[in-house]
């Protein structure tokens, strides 16, 4: 059960509206795409625009993993938003440290943690899964191999983050807030994270994700959370769906989150269901840490159906297809 925060005109969201209508009169390169696809998830009330800029790959009949890339180009962009990309809020030494991930429907994938001076984590991690032969490079190497693949170096500390850091070194108290990223804009907010997590399916029924942030505010210098980490932070296989997380990434890296909800739904859970389980698997393992702190995970199987379950209220998260633009928020919670 799902209640709707927002329903938001596709036609008035910036979708091509004739790209969409190009599928129902038979006009897309993409023959008879399955009922339903292409579609989009993503994590958060951000996840909105971020949908929409993937679904013009989609409706376009373009590939998953391009559609997932541009998408969260947009809040990796924005300079109000202090939990993604190039305005994060930086960690407790003032680095802005970054961390992405992606995957697409072959099992490839790339992945870089704590890159500093680079605005667009995620199009690294592209690249290192497209370019070397591993998946993961971190801190001074991920920056170099960026810098060597041509992406400008730049201070990411915004004046605004920068305030921000000054503010907390009065106390250099560590308390992340829950949900800030419904928050963000309350006044002397300070102490957040948040990440967008996206899954998509393209009009070939391709499934592919990616998952980008600053992690967590005030972080210890080098500390890497749960979402470049692929099977915690973002997991995607073609046979099966995908699934992504946000929120406190220790928890969700030491249950291996996102990999443990797409083996559920293997197993026939639902997404709904295995998102719940995997909450519950983290809530089981450290009751008294769970009651304090939020983790959301968010899933979709092969056959474009969605889910989310989060340990607290509040997680919201954008649904886009040919019918909708959606934000939802999971009826249920663990508490
Ligand atoms: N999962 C992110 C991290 O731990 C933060 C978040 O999504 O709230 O870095």
């Amino acid at each position: 059960m799902y209640n709707r925060r927002k329903f938001i005109k596709i036609s008035a969201a910036g979708a091509s509206l004739a790209a969409l209508s190009s599928y129902a009169f038979g006009k897309s390169s993409i023959l008879n795409p399955p009922p339903g696809f292409p579609i989009v998830i993503s994590t958060w009330d951000f996840g909105i625009v971020a949908n929409q800029e993937a679904w013009k790959t989609l409706s376009a009949g373009g590939r998953a993993l391009d559609a997932v890339e541009a998408g969260v180009k947009i809040p990796e962009a924005d300079m109000k938003n202090h939990t993604v990309g190039r305005a994060g809020y930086p960690d407790r030494d003032g680095h802005v440290t970054l961390d992405a991930c992606i995957m697409d429907e072959f099992g490839n994938c790339g992945s870089v943690a704590a890159i500093e001076n680079i605005a667009h984590p995620i199009s690294v991690a592209r690249l290192v899964m497209e370019k070397t032969p591993h998946v993961m490079l971190v801190g001074d190497g991920a920056t170099q191999f960026a810098v060597e693949q041509g992406f400008k170096k730049e201070n990411l500390l915004t004046p605004e983050s920068e305030k921000a850091w000054k503010e907390w070194l009065k106390t250099a108290k560590y308390s992340p807030v829950m949900n800030i990223e419904n928050k963000q804009h309350a006044p002397g907010n300070q102490y957040n994270h948040d990440t967008i997590g996206m899954l998509a399916i393209d009009a070939k029924g391709n499934i592919s994700g990616a998952c980008t942030t600053s992690g967590m505010a005030f972080k210890l210098h080098g500390r890497v959370g749960d979402s470049p980490i692929i099977g915690a932070g973002l997991y995607v296989d073609n046979e099966v769906g995908g699934a992504t997380s946000t929120g406190v990434g220790e928890e969700v890296i030491r249950n291996v989150g996102s990999f443990l909800v797409v083996e559920l739904m293997r197993q026939g859970y639902s997404p709904e269901d295995a998102c719940k389980e995997a909450v519950k698997r983290i809530i089981k393992k450290k009751p008294q840490t769970a009651k304090d702190i939020q983790v959301g995970f968010l899933a979709i199987n092969k056959k474009g159906e969605y889910g989310a379950y989060a340990i607290q209220p509040g997680f919201s998260f954008a649904v886009c297809n040919a019918e909708k633009q959606d934000l939802l928020v999971p009826g249920k919670s663990f508490y």
